[in-house]
């Protein structure tokens, strides 16, 4: 370095910064492949994850690339602009979540509109787009941050409306014969602790004993020769050719009970295990499971059932079926991950 002359190591620099951008946009088409084929799913529950852990990018510089990469997948032109740098992986991820904190606030812009948007933030830190798009809609401007303090302490801020704020004081006079002067951190934490015990299920009434769970009727042979007993039993009366087994119409219905079971069997977290027995735990969005699917005749037991997060149930119907289904309404993500069917 020191043997550079100042015209060298400034024309280096510059020629540096461009070939980063024009990296930082060949990762972002990568990260878009990745996200459609659901790569990251054999290991991660999520793609943050894999871009945290196997990546090794930070919460927010993971956040910034998946932003900028659903920006880019919205809106063609990103990619031009990113490269020459009129705007940046933040400004790019702020937009994007504008655009989302928009739609959930009910107004979805038109492809034009957000290409407008676009242009307006060229040239324009951070700072400045954040001010831009306050003036549009303050309410979709993020107003909440999450940092940690140290290994046991985050601090959280969020802005509270005048209804959440009159819910809180009404709280605190609820529980002012026990604590006179609860912190909101104390609230919270109270608060948590009611919804966590209505809203999961395996703190719901333990399962009764001796209820009857539902009972094996049907099996699939191709699965019956694997594992025998999550699938439906041979029903006795059965006259199906020279199979003993009798096809039944598969059901779906999972008891509560048994739902319950299922839900503090796992402790409230995922249970994929990856290829080195490594478990998932994630607690984010999850749904239960038949390891052998219903359709292949898996049944609603003990046994067939496992709790999986939302990305590890879509990597197992992936493997099942080929496809995953996803919320109604969006694509069928194929198992080549184009998203056409
Ligand atoms: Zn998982």
């Amino acid at each position: 370095m020191k043997s550079l002359t100042n015209l060298e190591l400034l024309s280096n620099i510059r020629a540096l910064a461009q070939e980063e951008r024009r990296i930082g946009v060949e990762l972002l088409h990568h990260i878009r492949e990745i996200d459609a084929r659901k790569l990251y799913g054999e290991k991660h529950s999520s793609l943050h994850e894999f871009l945290v852990q196997e990546l090794k990018y930070s919460d927010g510089a993971a956040h910034r690339r998946i932003q900028a990469m659903r920006l880019l997948r919205d809106l063609p032109e990103t990619e031009a602009k990113l490269s020459s740098g009129e705007i940046t992986l933040s400004t790019a991820s702020q937009l994007q979540n504008f655009f989302r904190a928009e739609k959930k606030l009910g107004t979805t812009y038109a492809s034009a509109a957000k290409r407008e948007l676009l242009s307006k933030i060229e040239g324009k830190s951070t700072r400045q787009t954040e001010g831009l798009l306050a003036a549009i809609s303050l309410q979709a401007v993020p107003r909440e941050r999450e940092r940690t303090l140290n290994e046991s302490e985050s601090s959280i801020t969020f802005v509270a409306g005048s209804e959440l704020r009159e819910k809180l004081m009404r709280l605190r006079g609820l529980v002012a014969h026990k604590n006179p002067c609860p912190s909101y951190a104390e609230l919270f934490e109270m608060l948590a602790d009611i919804a966590l015990q209505k809203l999961d299920p395996s703190k719901s009434e333990p399962l009764t004993a001796g209820k009857q769970l539902a009972q094996p009727t049907e099996p699939t042979l191709a699965y019956a020769k694997r594992a025998p007993h999550l699938l439906r039993a041979p029903s006795p009366q059965s006259t199906h050719g020279t199979c003993k087994f009798q096809p039944i119409q598969p059901s779906r219905y999972i008891p509560t009970a048994l739902k319950r079971l299922t839900w503090s069997r796992a402790q409230g977290r995922c249970e994929f295990l990856d290829s080195n027995g490594r478990r998932c735990t994630s607690s984010y969005a999850l749904e239960i499971d038949h390891k052998i699917p219903v359709g292949r005749g898996g049944i609603a037991s003990e046994a067939n059932l496992q709790l999986l997060c939302r990305s590890h149930n879509a990597h197992k119907n992936l493997g099942d079926y080929g496809f995953v289904w996803r919320r109604p309404g969006d694509l069928r993500v194929a198992r080549e991950g184009t998203g056409k069917i």
